[in-house]
Formats: structure tokens, sequence, C-alpha cells
């Protein structure tokens, strides 16, 4: 099952992605991660991003499409694979679409993680980091204890104001960005949506029910497909 996960800056979309890829033995495909991974190995590619990248300029959708194609046409990943953050345009997703259908994979589901701008803005104006341990926090969803042995007042640290600017334009930018790429996906009945503003663990298991049903769908049609290929072979 190939799954592809969208939620905005502060929808908790990192959290859930990261146990998805735990039970599922998914393999995590983003296209930072990628662009990292090809530069770390100093392969031709490799040198190739990394100047582009230190000359200011954006990768282009070429050479994001072959580090894509490596992905999903390798075995280990065949139908095994969860997208984070990609595709984040209309071309990026119809060119997603091709390459899913040249190495016989498709889209099993799209989740969406949703969350209103006011609780988002709290999350990221209430967030409050340990200096000390790394703790984080948040003011109105999670504060610090007050008998914590490490997380004194002195050491937790909020972002200042001009993070906070940064983050919301990013979440404004996110919704305005990803509207075309949804809608690509709504016409073909595979966006799930997910209320973003529920518990970590009920949002998880609502997730889970959702890709059980997918899976039991896709143990019953696979058998099928491949006796009725055998016999009209
Ligand atoms: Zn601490």
């Amino acid at each position: 099952m190939n799954i592809i996960i969208f939620g905005s800056p502060g929808s908790g979309k990192g959290t859930q992605s990261q146990f998805l890829v735990k039970k599922y033995n998914l393999f995590k495909l983003s296209t930072g991660d990628l662009l990292r991974k090809e530069i770390n190995k100093k392969s031709p590619l490799g040198v190739k991003i990394t100047s582009i990248v230190n000359s200011g300029s954006l990768v282009s959708n070429d050479i994001i499409n072959n580090l894509i194609e490596n992905i999903v046409s390798n075995k280990n990943y065949k139908n095994k694979i969860i997208f984070d953050g990609y595709p984040r345009n209309l071309s990026q997703a119809e060119n997603l679409d091709k390459l899913l259908f040249k190495h016989h994979q498709k889209i099993n589901i799209v989740i969406r993680l949703k969350a209103s701008i006011d609780i988002i803005k709290k999350r990221i104006t209430g967030r409050i980091i340990c200096s000390k341990c790394g703790s984080t926090y948040n003011e109105f969803f999670n504060p610090p204890k007050e008998d914590t042995t490490c997380c004194k007042k002195e050491f937790l640290k909020k972002r200042d104001d001009d993070n906070v600017d940064v983050a919301i334009k990013r979440f404004e930018t996110y919704e305005k960005s990803t509207e075309p790429v949804l809608n690509f996906y709504k016409k073909r009945n595979l966006i799930k949506d997910i209320n973003g503003e529920a518990n970590i663990e009920v949002i998880y298991s609502q997730i889970t029910d959702y890709l059980s049903v997918i899976e039991g769908w896709l143990c019953i049609i696979t058998p099928y497909n491949y006796a009725f290929k055998t016999y009209t072979q």
C-alpha cells in the first residue's frame, strides 16, 4: 500500500508518519531526505545537487523525479512507500502518477490531517523548549510540570515572534499551494480527512482504521487479479 500524508506545519504530520513507518514497515519518501542522502553519497548527481544548492538555485523537477523513480522502481519498497511532503504541486502529482503507473503501482490512500489556523497558531506560538534537555512542551496543550527535576523555568525558552510569523506564513503558503493537489486526489476519491486537533493516540487509531480496511481489501483483490490473469492468458 502506498500512502500520501498531507498536513500543514504544526498539524502533527511528522509524528504520525513516524508511527506508520514503524507499524507498516514503510519507506518514508521526503524529497529533502532524498536530496540530503544523494549529497552525502557524493555521487556524480550528488555533486551536481551540491553545486545547485550552493548557488542558491532550486533543484529541477527532473532531478527530483529521477531520485523518486529510484525509490519507486526499487523492489524492496514496492507498495511500501509513504510520501511525506510530496507532491507539493499539481505537476508533481501528475508526474508521480505516471511514475507509479510505469512501475505497476498506485496511491492507495491520501491522509489529510486537518487542523484549524487557531489550533496551529497555538501549537506554534505555545511551543516551549527546555534548553538543557531538549524536551518540548506547549503552554496551551502540554505545559511543563512544576515539580520537574530538569526543565526548570530558567531553561525553558519560547520561540521569538519573528519565528512565529515565519511559521504562520508557512502555514498559509502550504494551504494555498496544496489545494490543487488535494483536488487532484479528491476526484479519485482517495482522500481521508482526519481531525488533526484530536490527541496523538486518537489520530493514530483513526488512520490505522482506514489503513486496515485498505489492507483487507488488497488481500482480497490481489489473489483474484492473479487468478484472473492466469485464466485469461
Ligand atoms: Zn529539561
